[in-house]
């Protein structure tokens, strides 16, 4: 099969540079485009991109020119990696002249009949590609992936939901640095420190998850009524975000159960082969000081969630730690799987 090609939209920044490295040698697809903002149009990706991920630039990608993030170039599907701002004017624009965009800014994320995906949580979600392009009269569609906090914490709700319906949860986020982009986050600010606050994020944590989670019904997704509180913060990590949770269910559980739900999820057969998805979804850490960042963040080459520490919560009923990468699983490889359910799914 010749592959399909893509475009990355915003290919400088922390998600895109992501993107750049996932993307080389992939299977499915191939790069025919990167964009990014007037700063860097025009010149190559070699001199354009501040790269900071370990390695080189790949090969593929140091003279490729950058273009203006505007249709018009030969590709099927725009993984966009632009700030919200960005999206909320560019993507439509791709869209509607027939490109399928897999988005992972928030500018979509709630909009009715656009999909909330991750693909081991709910594939289905997906059929709103269809009720978009109708209603709007889109060539293409939009397809978004979730904040880069609520993606690990999604993955594990929906295997305990699954086992035994969640009714509330409360939660604290210690969230890396490359989750504010690149450059983010000045040294002086967070080193030696922590930031209690991350503009516009609890309300994500709080409501995407309740979408992802819930129904299809229809032409749209009848959100799941379990309520969240979320606590988020900033902290001296490069990559990988941590989450302390504690749960209530409608069915009280114990932590073998709870750790036995979650070693045991698995995804459903279609979203299983797809080259990006995992081979473990979620792993259950046994040693009591894991997960950590440094350590696990690699654990599936970056797409698997890690748990640990399940244990009996006082107030609610089930406590536990989860742990994802932020710029994979949460940002570019999220994105990346998502398009190739999309595929697998013959929607592109
Ligand atoms: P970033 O490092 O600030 O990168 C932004 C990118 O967008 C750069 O490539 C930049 O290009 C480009 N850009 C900026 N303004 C533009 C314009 N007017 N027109 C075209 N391109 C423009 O941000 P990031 O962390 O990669 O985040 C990208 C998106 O992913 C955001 O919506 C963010 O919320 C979301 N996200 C991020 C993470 C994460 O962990 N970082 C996780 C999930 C979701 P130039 O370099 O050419 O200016």
């Amino acid at each position: 099969m010749s592959k399909i090609k893509v475009a990355i939209l915003g290919a400088t920044g922390a998600v895109g540079q992501r993107f750049v490295q996932l993307l080389e040698n992939h299977p499915w697809f191939e790069v025919s485009a990167l964009t990014g903002s007037d700063r860097s149009v025009g010149q190559t990706y070699a001199e354009a991109c501040h790269w900071f991920l370990p390695g080189q630039i790949p090969e593929y990608a140091r003279e490729m020119t950058i273009v203006p993030s505007k249709p018009g170039f030969e590709a099927k599907l725009a993984f966009s990696a632009l700030p919200s701002n960005q999206a909320k004017e560019i993507e439509p624009g791709f869209a509607q002249t027939g490109y399928a965009v897999c988005s992972n800014a928030s500018a979509h994320r709630m909009w009715d009949d656009v999909p909330l995906l991750i693909p081991e949580v709910n594939p289905d979600h997906t059929a709103l590609s269809a009720v978009q392009r109708q209603k709007r009269g889109w060539k293409g569609f939009i397809v978004t992936n979730p904040n880069c906090t609520s993606t690990g914490l999604t993955i594990a709700l929906r295997a305990l939901h699954d086992a035994f319906t969640l009714k509330r949860a409360f939660v604290v986020s210690m969230q890396a640095l490359s989750g504010a982009g690149y450059p983010g986050v000045a040294s002086l600010d967070i080193l030696d420190n922590v930031i209690p606050y991350i503009p516009g994020e609890e309300d994500k944590v709080e409501t995407e998850p309740q979408k992802m989670l819930g129904t299809l019904s229809g032409d749209k997704i009848d959100f799941l009524p379990a309520q969240i509180s979320a606590h988020t913060n900033r902290v001296a990590v490069t990559d990988g975000h941590m989450v302390c949770a504690s749960v209530e269910f409608a069915q009280p559980t114990t932590p073998e159960a709870a750790s036995s739900a979650l070693a045991g999820f698995k995804a459903p057969e279609i979203v299983a082969s797809l080259p990006t998805a995992p081979e473990t979804v979620i792993q259950v850490a046994d040693a009591p000081d894991r997960p950590q960042p440094r350590r696990d963040r690699d654990v599936g080459k970056g797409m698997t969630t890690i748990v640990g520490r399940v244990r009996l919560d006082p107030l609610f009923h089930i406590k536990f730690v989860n742990f994802s990468h932020n710029t994979i699983r949460g940002a570019a490889g999220g994105a990346i799987l998502n398009g190739e359910l999309l595929v697998a799914q013959g929607l592109i």
